[in-house]
This record gives structure tokens, C-alpha cells and sequence, in this order.
């Protein structure tokens, strides 16, 4: 199911791009159109990405593979890929490393997603200041991420909501942002099928911290039926389960 969801999507997203290195052959409209094309495309593959996600969790069926990987790397990697959003928007974005032992035992492609979701989210909802990531150990077996943004902040009252499927602030400025709402109920699963747990402080308009506090080494293992309420409030109907 996946594959036939995504292989149109990156028939879209690849011949749009195909298309504007070909730019002096389009007109100006022409190649805004393109541009349009290949943005919604991108936002519709991420929505794709996450439904198949939400539903992978609720299915029982998403796995974690846990590898030996040095946290430091990827926290390297993925802060390059970003950095060029940050730089459009004129925004710093720092990161302080203070690990003295940088090897984890993680599922590495989801930890970069949860660092993904925590700092694209920071990006988008700051529009000036800085970004700064702090990896640091909190005792010998435990090491925490932190994501500070000087952005819109979150009202008091919305905190405990953003974690939920399909949540998003009502906030004019929030809503001026391309997302699905999926990106924090799939990160906090994901942090807590870590055996970790996420935890957030805000100021509404000064700013946000996202605060991912993880064990050194998580145990390799698959995630059960049994763990499945995890992301869904009490009340909600499982999505995509036919
Ligand atoms: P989205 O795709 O909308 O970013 P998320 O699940 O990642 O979905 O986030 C849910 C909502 O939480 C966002 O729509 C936004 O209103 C709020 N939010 C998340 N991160 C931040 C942040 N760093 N600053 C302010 N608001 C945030």
C-alpha cells in the first residue's frame, strides 16, 4: 500500500524538479506553476509519510531497528539538512554538543525523524531569533535532546493538546504554516517506544522548548498491540483501521 501511495508522489515531486532545472525554457507563470506543483507535492508526500505511519503504529506493526550509531553524527547530519531552512528565514541555528561518550543504541532513521519533526517545527513557527539544539547525558545511562526556539510560543492551555493526532494551534500566525498535525503524536510515540519520555515548556511569543529524554540503549524489540493507546486520546477512534 505504501508503495503505490508514494511511487505517484515521486513521479510528481521528481519531474516537477526536472522541470525547473529546465527554467530558461519555461515562462515565468509557467514555472510558478511548476513551483506550486512540486510544494504541494512535497506537502501531500509528508501527510502520505505520516498517515502511513499513524497507521503502521496503530496496526501494531511499526518496528524499531536498533542499531550501535554515534549520536553526535547524526545530530550533525540532520542540523546540515535543516540548516538551509533556517537560513531562509535568517534564523541561527545552534547546536551544543556536550556528550563526553556519543555512542547510542537507537533506531537511528527514527531518532533523525524525531530531531526532524522537533527542529522543522521550530524553524516554522519562529520568525526571528534562534534555534539551538543541546544534546547532553543525564546520568550514565540516559542522555537528553533539547530544542529551544525564540518563536510564537504556545498558550498555556494548548500545551497538553499538541501531542494529539491532527492537532494544530488556532492562531492566524500558526495557520500561515504548511503541516498535518501528525508530527508530534508520531514523535511522542516514537520517543516513548524509546523508552523515553517528551516534555514541553512554552512562553507565547517569546518562545518553545522541546525537551526528548531517552535512554542511552533502548532494547531491540517490537511494539505490540498491547502499547497502542500510547498517541490516542481517551475517546479517539483508531484512524485508517479497516
Ligand atoms: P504540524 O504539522 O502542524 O507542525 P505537529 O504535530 O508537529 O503538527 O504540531 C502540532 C501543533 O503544535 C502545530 O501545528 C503548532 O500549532 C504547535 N507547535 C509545534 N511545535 C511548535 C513550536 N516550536 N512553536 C510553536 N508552536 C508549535
Amino acid at each position: 500500500m505504501s508503495h503505490e501511495l508514494r511511487t505517484p508522489m515521486n513521479a510528481i515531486i521528481g519531474f516537477s524538479q526536472l522541470l525547473l532545472r529546465q527554467k530558461h525554457q519555461l515562462g515565468e507563470t509557467q514555472a510558478d506553476m511548476v513551483n506550486r506543483i512540486l510544494n504541494n507535492g512535497k506537502h501531500l508526500l509528508a501527510l502520505i509519510n505520516d498517515i502511513l505511519d499513524l497507521s503502521k503504529i496503530e496496526a501494531g506493526r511499526l518496528e524499531l531497528k536498533v542499531e550501535r550509531f554515534r549520536l553526535s553524527d547524526l545530530v550533525k547530519a540532520t542540523t546540515e539538512e535543516l540548516r538551509s531552512l533556517a537560513d531562509q528565514k535568517q534564523l541561527q541555528l545552534l547546536i551544543t554538543d556536550q556528550l563526553a561518550n556519543p555512542q547510542i543504541l537507537n533506531d537511528s532513521s527514527r531518532l533523525r525523524q524525531v530531531l526532524v519533526n522537533l527542529l522543522s517545527n521550530a524553524i516554522k513557527f519562529t520568525d526571528q531569533g534562534s534555534i539551538t539544539l543541546e544534546i547532553r547525558e543525564v546520568s550514565d545511562d540516559r542522555l537528553a535532546m533539547i530544542v529551544q526556539d525564540t518563536g510564537i510560543g504556545i498558550a498555556p492551555g494548548e500545551i497538553p493538546h499538541i501531542f494529539e493526532e491532527f492537532r494544530q494551534v488556532d492562531q492566524s500566525s500558526t495557520r500561515r504554516h504548511a503541516g498535518t498535525g501528525l508530527g508530534l503524536a508520531i514523535t511522542r510515540w516514537l520517543v516513548q517506544e524509546m523508552g523515553g519520555h517528551i516534555t514541553v515548556t512554552s512562553v507565547l511569543h517569546q518562545g518553545s522548548t522541546f525537551r526528548v529524554d531517552i535512554p542511552r540503549e533502548i532494547p531491540n524489540g517490537r511494539t505490540s498491540e498491547a502499547e497502542l493507546p500510547h498517541c490516542l486520546a481517551p475517546g479517539d477512534q483508531p484512524l485508517m483501521r479497516n
